[in-house]
């Protein structure tokens, strides 16, 4: 009989499915690593199952203890069914503004969910920061992963992420590309890549050439924060998480851009995904666009692997809503289908 004793024990070994129709007439192999099929439906299970046995290793987390983290999303699904496993309680903070599908979500797999006001300060009390921040002081056996500083999120990628990368394009992989939220997947899979990579002749390609990308105005690519709507990247700050050494580049790209690449991801790939994996992808065109301008024989060689975070069950409502799309100007017009259309 083969079967595992938990969920928890699929995280990571996620396949890599070549895009063949968005890339057409495009020389270089581009390759998808396809995230949502982890038991939590995102890459953010690695960090999760990697931050939480640091913890129990260092003695910050012991039985019985609580995980309290600031987070409405992918990363709190990873805790929480990792915490199951192991008998933490769980104790997640988000604002408001974050959707009932997804606090529903958390609760779901056992966690409990504190809900902070939008429109408060930063400083007050009620804040989202003061309020996580109060929980893990007064909970006694209280642990905060903090993803954005926890440096066992790199190190989960740099042990599992680029290690599979590597293994399953037999070492041919030329260019990595991740979108950067916490910087965790970039930094850690990207500084297994390079190293890996280091003693590569030259004819193989050199070191793989690590490709951030980013939602424009955001820090990562020059800008300072400024509002966006692709949802898991992006910063107005610098998390510790993220080392700046080590992108090569690092593409900005907008968010009609992001959305319109993650629908066709679903209508031409059948790649049901959110929108930061459209926005990594769109980067990842433009790296074999830019090679096969400037050195055609390197495109017919290039191998570019492009990581898919989670999937797009999460975004109906929006990436996929067409309503939703054309109040932001992403669409351009009423796109209803009559009948006369679909007998044509
Ligand atoms: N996409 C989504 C949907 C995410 O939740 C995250 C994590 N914030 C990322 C991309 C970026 O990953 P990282 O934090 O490792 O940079």
């Amino acid at each position: 009989m083969r079967y595992v004793e938990h969920v928890s024990e699929l995280v990571g070994n996620t396949p890599l499915v070549r895009l063949t129709r968005i890339t057409e007439g495009l020389d270089a192999t581009i390759l998808a690593k396809v995230e949502y099929v982890n038991p939590g439906g995102s890459v953010k299970d690695r960090i999760a199952l990697r931050m939480i046995e640091a913890a129990e290793a260092s003695g910050a987390l012991r039985p019985g203890g609580t995980i309290v983290e600031p987070t409405s999303g992918n990363t709190g699904v990873g805790l929480a069914l990792v915490a199951q496993r192991k008998g933490y309680r769980c104790v997640f903070v988000c604002p408001d503004k974050v959707s009932q599908d997804k606090r529903d979500v958390l609760r779901a797999y056992g966690a409990e969910v504190v809900v902070t006001p939008t429109s408060v300060a930063p400083d007050s009390p009620d804040s989202y920061y003061s309020v996580s921040d109060r929980l893990v002081r007064e909970i006694p056996g209280a642990w905060k992963p903090d993803q954005y500083s926890n440096p066992n999120g790199p190190a989960s990628h740099f042990a599992s992420t680029g290690p599979e990368i590597w293994a399953d394009t037999d070492g041919r992989i030329t260019h990595f590309v991740a979108g950067v939220g916490t910087g965790g997947t970039i930094t850690g899979t990207g500084r297994y890549l390079r190293e890996v990579s280091l003693p590569r002749p030259d004819a193989d390609g050199g070191v793989v050439q690590i490709v951030g990308a980013d939602p424009e105005g955001s820090v990562y690519s020059g800008g300072t924060g400024r509002p966006y709507l692709v949802e898991g990247v992006g910063e107005d700050f610098w998390p510790s998480a993220y080392d700046p050494e080590v992108p090569h580049d690092v593409i900005a790209v907008t968010d009609a851009e992001s959305f319109e690449m993650t629908r066709r991801l679903a209508h031409e790939e059948a790649l049901l995904v959110g929108g930061s994996s459209g926005m990594a992808v769109v980067a990842a065109l433009r790296v074999a666009e830019r090679l096969q301008r400037e050195d055609p024989e390197a495109a017919a060689r290039a191998v570019i692997v492009v990581l898919l975070p989670d999937g797009g069950r999460g975004y109906l409502s929006k990436v996929f809503d067409d309503a939703w799309m054309r109040s932001y100007g992403f669409l351009p017009a009423a796109s209803g289908v009559t009948v006369g259309e679909v007998l044509r």
